[in-house]
């Protein structure tokens, strides 16, 4: 996502469009939403957005309601720097709004890979007045699988939703069958980031489709608010799979030529496995071209690695 360095960026609530009160939406657009959830007991920040500007202004909305004795407690999704280059808000010296800041245990490994400082180094001096005070902040309370957290009316169900990333997650809010899906479904589609997470990925959104929520939140699909989604996503992914699946049965050059159009070769157009809907006039061409392409890459590597 190119970000516009003349303006800087902004964090905005965003009209209810009929999700429960207690559920803020929050978007810096044109890049992400993050949430924050009044609760009797405790504001949940769920992700921090993109940079602590950003987080601020969050927190600034979030104010009002921090009042009574309710506190902050702020969840990670998952490492990736749009969900969380705000933490250092909320966590460590300076942090202006201090608070428990919950992950997966397995973003500590993606914390401490020189990869994403170098990453972090490189937007820096790509976008100097968005990123120049930017910390890598690790989550202060870590989990595996599934943590619940209870704030009086409302109960928070932090579970384990790999795929798109090893360390990602989701949140349930039963009392109101509402359901935060971060970037584990996303529109058009979330992308796998290394070949072994298909399997996952495939999973985590079967996992998704079963819950009974009536409402979906997700940082990636802005006016979006029902289970539909996640259902097209496990659509996208079984149709690639169906179509590297044909493509491997027929015989594949190996290795594949540099310059091959592999939507094209395998039958698996991008407009043909996207329903229009998700196909706005507009879309992020990454999605229509590199996005897919590497998805179908990933997925034919997967298949053949593992004899599919
Ligand atoms: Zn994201």
């Amino acid at each position: 996502m190119a970000i516009q360095e003349r303006i800087s960026l902004r964090a905005e609530l965003v009209e209810n469009g009929g999700w429960d009160g207690r559920i803020q939406v929050v978007r810096c657009a044109p890049i992400v939403d993050a949430f924050f959830i009044v609760s009797d007991r405790y504001v949940f920040f769920v992700d921090t957005l993109v940079n602590p500007s950003t987080a601020r202004q969050m927190v600034a909305l979030a104010r009002p309601f921090l009042r009574g004795g309710r506190q902050a407690i702020a969840i990670n999704t998952h490492a990736d720097w749009d969900h969380t280059w705000g933490n250092q808000v909320f966590v460590g010296p300076g942090a202006e709004l201090p608070a428990l800041l919950i992950g997966n245990r397995k973003s500590v490994a993606i914390y401490e890979d020189p990869a994403s400082k170098i990453y972090l180094r490189e937007m820096q001096e790509k976008s100097p007045l968005s990123f120049s005070d930017v910390r890598l902040v690790m989550p202060t309370l870590l989990f595996d699988e599934k943590l619940f957290v209870y704030g009086g009316d409302l109960t928070l169900e932090i579970f384990a939703t790999p795929g798109h990333t090893v360390d990602h997650c989701s949140v349930y809010i039963p009392e109101i069958r509402t359901l935060l899906v971060g970037d584990a479904a996303e529109a058009p589609f979330p992308t796998v980031r290394e070949p072994g997470l298909f399997p996952q990925m495939i999973a985590s959104l079967e996992h998704l489709t079963q819950m009974d929520a009536e409402t979906t939140l997700y940082c990636h699909a802005p006016g979006v608010t029902t289970l539909d989604l996640v259902k097209e996503n496990l659509a996208y992914f079984r149709n690639l799979e169906a179509a590297c699946q044909n493509a491997i049965q027929r015989g594949l050059p190996h290795p594949l030529p540099e310059d091959i159009e592999l939507p094209a070769a395998l039958n698996c157009l991008f407009e043909t496995v996207i329903p229009e809907r998700l196909n706005p006039p507009g879309l992020d061409e990454f999605y229509k071209t590199a996005g897919h392409g590497s998805q179908i890459r990933m997925m034919l590597a997967y298949l053949k690695k593992h004899d599919k």
